[in-house]
């Protein structure tokens, strides 16, 4: 007799597209971060959720889900925002103290996915794959001291003064791309924080996501 088998859609692969959400999700997980997804309706927030949950396993992290917007629309290229300009400052503000209120280290823009990328539901890295790597980083941050490894190059200096001066990142944004560039470099089973291990961190701080 034949038997069918059933197969488990990997959390991960089911979820079509969104490389950058998956990659902030990987990083976030080694230590667990409180995080903020931010995107449109039918975007992938709650399964990038999910996925998340089971990645920081050891760790229970406070994960905010938001729409850019009162109508979610915000930013979409598919469809147009009908939201009035107060309205959605009001939306930000809410958001933006959410955010703080969570010290969510990371900020994941989910935007709508394209046709194309949603026939690439099944591809990608799976779960398992992403999960071992975040073993390994933390394994490798094991016995660190709190805030140790977090010093930086002269390119790395440069990069963060670049962010404080013209795009006006806080210093508590600053500290905590820091942190967030010390798990990238953990990703890697690198001692040192290189400067393009900012520049990721950088791109998950919040800069622009409230396009204020
Ligand atoms: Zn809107």
């Amino acid at each position: 007799m034949k038997t069918e088998r059933t197969q488990i859609p990997d959390l991960l692969q089911i979820i079509g597209g969104q490389a950058h959400a998956k990659r902030a999700i990987e990083v976030a997980a080694v230590t667990g971060m409180s995080i903020v997804l931010i995107g449109p309706p039918g975007s992938g927030k709650t399964m990038l959720e999910a996925a998340y949950r089971v990645l920081a396993e050891p760790f229970t992290p406070d994960v905010v889900e938001a729409w850019p917007c009162p109508c979610g629309y915000l930013g979409d290229l598919s469809r147009a925002c009908r939201c009035r300009p107060p309205a959605v400052f009001r939306h930000q503000a809410r958001l933006a103290a959410a955010i703080e209120e969570y010290q969510c280290d990371v900020q994941i823009e989910v935007p709508a996915v394209a046709y194309r990328e949603l026939r690439a539901v099944g591809s990608g890295e799976p779960l398992a794959a992403v999960r071992l790597r975040i073993l390994r980083a933390r394994a490798f941050g094991e016995g660190r001291p709190a805030g140790g490894g977090e010093e930086l190059d002269l390119d790395g200096h440069r990069l963060l003064e670049v962010c404080e001066d013209r795009l006006g990142l806080s210093a508590r944004r600053l500290a905590s791309a820091k942190r967030v560039a010390r798990l990238i470099a953990d990703l890697e089973e690198n001692p040192r924080i290189r400067a393009a291990h900012l520049a990721e961190a950088v791109q998950y701080s919040g800069i622009g996501e409230l396009r204020r």
